[in-house]
């Protein structure tokens, strides 16, 4: 039995370890260059925040010491308004339960290099799916060296919100999508250490609340911190020089001007990344082609849960091929059965949190008294 992986992100290389364990075959097909060896793809966000419903995929395959031992854990939220002192809200009443920051880069690694040194397992880079028959497991991969046709028995596409297996899915008239992106985007900005310490405080996920608008930052293990912006799409060209970028921060974003010395040249040069909810039906076609994680639900960040949800996706549908004896066309259908209103229910709640954390948390009278699990 072969099964094709199409995207080594965080979805892929974690599929393809729990995989590994069944005694497969796994081949994983990855657009990128190893970014092991490489230069870290820029656009996307630096840290994550990952949760228990991500450890506990990652305790499964024996990972999760190793990627907390980096990790930053985040007991609360710190706000910070315009003026006036900042205000730590706790996530739990009492206890060490926490959300934990951690580097994107650091976790895909870890992931890669654990699915490369499983037996059965083979990753290869720069390769990017071009075509693909559903029906019978046919995929065309565009290389460096010119086009390659492959085919595997189990098809799983994990390449993200843009996924091209998908389209391929859309365009056989298998699928239907809605994409809803949302009218915000996001640009990062670096508040660096200070004398080799954490310039604010490393155990709070912070908050700059501004009504329709909002920044957060989360620390990283280098002691800076990655700040993002999410504001309203076009309002990032209304500031197009250093002096108006500066001006603007000193008026809204007073106490980060100090601790941002490349503010300016952040702003100017980093990309605004799009956000949006992606929602399709089916999620699997034939009994042997499936999406999983972005490439089936992606959704906007605001309950720091994307990567989270993916990775209960991948331990989901390893338990399903359990409850079916390993009949990939049942445990397809099973697992989509089983996370399709998970993942509909998150969407939605990370759009509404979008709302709490630009708006309601900056109220005297909010206090959060909920669940932990998210920003
Ligand atoms: P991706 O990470 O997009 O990986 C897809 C992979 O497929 C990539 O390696 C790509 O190169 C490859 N690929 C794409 N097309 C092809 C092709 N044609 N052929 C071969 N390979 C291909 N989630 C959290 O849980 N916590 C957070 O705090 C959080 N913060 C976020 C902040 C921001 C600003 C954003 C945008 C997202 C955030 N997320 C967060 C969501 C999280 O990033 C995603 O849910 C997660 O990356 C999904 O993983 P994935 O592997 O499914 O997709």
């Amino acid at each position: 039995m072969k099964v094709a992986i199409v995207g080594a992100g965080l979805t892929g290389s974690l599929l393809a370890c729990f995989l590994a364990r069944r005694g497969l075959s796994v081949s994983v097909y990855e657009r990128r260059a190893d970014p092991r060896v490489g230069q870290v793809e820029r656009g996307r966000s630096i840290n994550l925040a990952i949760s228990e419903r991500g450890l506990d995929a990652l305790r499964r395959i024996g990972l999760v010491d190793q990627v907390m031992a980096d990790a930053l854990p985040m007991k609360g939220r710190m706000i910070h308004p315009v003026s006036g002192p900042l205000d730590f809200q706790p996530y739990a009443a009492s206890g060490d339960r926490a959300i934990n920051s951690i580097s994107r880069s650091a976790l895909n690694n870890a992931l890669l290099s654990a699915a490369s040194a499983a037996p059965g397992v083979s990753v290869v880079f720069e390769h990017r799916l071009v075509e693909l028959d559903s029906a019978s497991g046919r995929m065309v991969f565009a290389t460096p060296s010119g086009k390659v046709s492959v085919s595997a028995d189990v098809v799983l596409g994990a390449d993200g919100a843009g996924s091209a297996v998908r389209e391929q899915l859309l365009a056989e008239g298998i699928v239907a999508e809605d994409v809803d992106f949302l009218d915000y985007g996001y640009k990062e900005l670096s508040i660096p250490a200070v004398d080799g310490e954490f310039a604010l405080d490393p155990g709070a996920l912070h908050i700059w609340p501004r009504g329709t608008s909002m920044m957060i930052a989360l620390p990283n293990p280098d002691k800076s911190f990655t700040c993002t912006l999410f504001w309203p799409a076009g309002s990032f060209d209304a500031l197009t020089t250093g002096a108006e970028v500066s001006a603007y921060f000193a008026e809204h974003y007073p106490d980060l001007l100090p601790l941002a010395p490349d503010l300016v040249d952040d702003y100017l040069n980093n990309p605004v990344g799009v956000l949006g909810t992606v929602h399709t039906l089916p999620w699997q076609a034939h009994g042997r082609t499936a999406l999983l994680g972005d490439a089936a639900h992606a959704i906007v960040p605001f309950y720091g849960q994307g990567a989270n949800c993916a990775f209960e996706d991948v331990v989901e549908l390893d338990r399903c091929l359990d409850d079916t004896g390993g009949s990939w066309a049942r445990a397809l259908r099973l697992f989509e059965a089983r996370r399709r209103e998970n993942t509909e229910a998150i969407a939605e709640m990370a759009l509404a949190n979008f709302v709490e954390m630009r708006d309601k948390v900056a109220s005297p009278v909010f206090r959060l008294t909920k669940q932990i699990e998210h920003f």
